[in-house]
């Protein structure tokens, strides 16, 4: 992509509502527009970040089984009234239609999943089975915050599982369980600072699980055990303050965002929509099931809390925008040869480029480059051609190099491997 042809450019205005670093960084950085308070159009930068999250959370989903569907956004009032969530839960959007129908804007999807499953499934044959999407979820939070972290309109995949008997779904939820942490670290978190958190569970279960990243911008105040890397959230605290796990006393305070959740939702949906299955002996029973949430948007903007400093982003190499941000500095013709041709090279091995072919002064392209925060810059000037090369400039480290010009696609590719 020539950064000459993108539409979104990169600003220095901060924006006058910008309570945290991904707030600025992405509106400043040209990843999202901000449209209301906790509501975002994404740009072309965002997008892909935002792709690229969602394809790791797709990957590892299809992993342990689950089946992607699209579920529909608009909900009808019934199934709401039917769980008895449409007067409780109290940041539901309710919408009056055609014909004086109400309806609502899915929040969370257990009132359509779980009757559009029930038409599937009717014995023990069937079970069990998982289905997940991810999809635009609305919230009417009444404070959205910190940019992508708290939205009233979202990103989220949410899973749902359906099992025939208690011990199954215990075993999968454990299955998601470990498929989450192998999420997160793949996204770029660091293992350490990733920490499952026991939340309340509901009637069915003692506990849920949350996972947060512990960062100061958090919403969350979890108690963290120091021996066994496990926290409990403040709001159960009253019963729990001592270490679901290992019974240590010790635990200390800390922030975090929580990212994603999940919960053994047992009978509590099946019940309300009557969704039975046939067991082995005929007899009917009950659907068990499980619920699986992560927020691909609040991810972006929590890596962003992470990897930032105060030039601009650093994104992980498995979620960055394009690989490489490439510069041309000055109108030299050698220097626009050359740059042209190592972008081509770089495409033609698969790599993907933000081409700065800009006519534009040197300080304003590298503090575009620190901005936007792809995880590895090179520069072509008359300068570095003399030297026979390029200047190799990694994010997240303050040296530069000199690489010979005939070995970066080859050094690039290996960075990236
Ligand atoms: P929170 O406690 O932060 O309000 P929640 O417990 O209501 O979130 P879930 O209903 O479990 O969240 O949603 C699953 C995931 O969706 C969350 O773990 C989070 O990553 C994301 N999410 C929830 N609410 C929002 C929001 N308002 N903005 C952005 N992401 C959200
Ligand atoms: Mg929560």
């Amino acid at each position: 992509m020539r950064y000459s042809k993108l539409f979104s450019k990169t600003s220095k205005t901060v924006p006058h509502d910008a309570d945290s670093a991904n707030a600025k960084f992405l509106v400043q950085g040209g990843f999202i527009h901000q449209e209301a308070a906790g509501v975002y159009s994404y740009l072309p930068l965002g997008l892909k970040v935002l792709r690229n999250i969602e394809q790791i959370i797709r990957e590892e989903i299809e992993e342990v089984g689950g089946q992607e569907v699209s579920m529909s956004v608009l909900h009808p009032k019934e199934n709401w009234v039917r769980t008895d969530r449409w007067d409780s839960m109290d940041v539901l959007f309710k919408l009056r239609g055609a014909g004086e129908k109400d309806y609502a804007l899915g929040p969370t999807h257990e009132e359509i999943v779980t009757p559009l499953v029930q038409d599937y499934v009717f014995s023990y044959k069937d079970l069990p089975t998982a289905v997940f999407q991810i999809q635009t979820k609305f919230r009417n939070e009444p404070r959205a915050k910190s940019g992508m972290l708290r939205g009233r309109e979202f990103s989220m995949k949410d899973l749902y599982s359906f099992h025939a008997s208690q011990e199954d779904l215990d075993r999968y939820y454990d299955e998601v369980k470990a498929a989450y942490f192998k999420i997160f670290e793949r996204l770029g978190f660091d293992p350490a600072s990733t920490v499952i958190t026991y939340a309340s569970g509901g009637a069915f279960s003692k506990y849920s699980h949350e996972y947060q990243v512990l960062s100061e911008v958090g919403e969350d105040h979890i108690y963290m055990c120091g021996k066994c890397r496990v926290a409990v959230n403040r709001e159960i605290l009253d019963d729990q303050n001592v270490c679901p796990e290992c019974g240590n006393k010790d635990l200390t305070e800390k922030k975090g965002i929580e990212v994603g959740n999940i919960f053994k939702l047992g009978t509590k949906f099946s019940g309300a929509f009557n969704f039975q299955y046939t067991d082995e002996s005929g007899k009917q029973q009950p659907v068990i099931m499980g619920c699986y949430g992560i927020g691909p948007s609040r991810i972006m903007g929590s890596l962003v809390e992470l990897f930032s400093d105060k030039n601009g982003i650093m994104w992980p190499k498995s979620v960055a925008p394009y690989q490489v941000h490439l510069v041309s500095l000055g109108v030299d013709e050698k220097v626009i040869k050359e740059s042209e041709k190592l972008y081509k090279d770089l495409k033609k091995a698969g790599i993907s480029v933000l081409f700065d072919d800009r006519d534009e002064r040197a300080g304003a392209k590298f503090a575009d480059a620190d901005l936007i925060g792809l995880p590895l810059r090179l520069v072509v000037s008359s300068r570095t051609l003399e030297k026979g090369g390029v200047e190799w400039k990694e994010r997240n480290k303050s040296d530069a190099e000199e690489v010979v010009l005939g070995e970066a696609v080859k050094k690039v590719k290996k960075f990236y491997e």
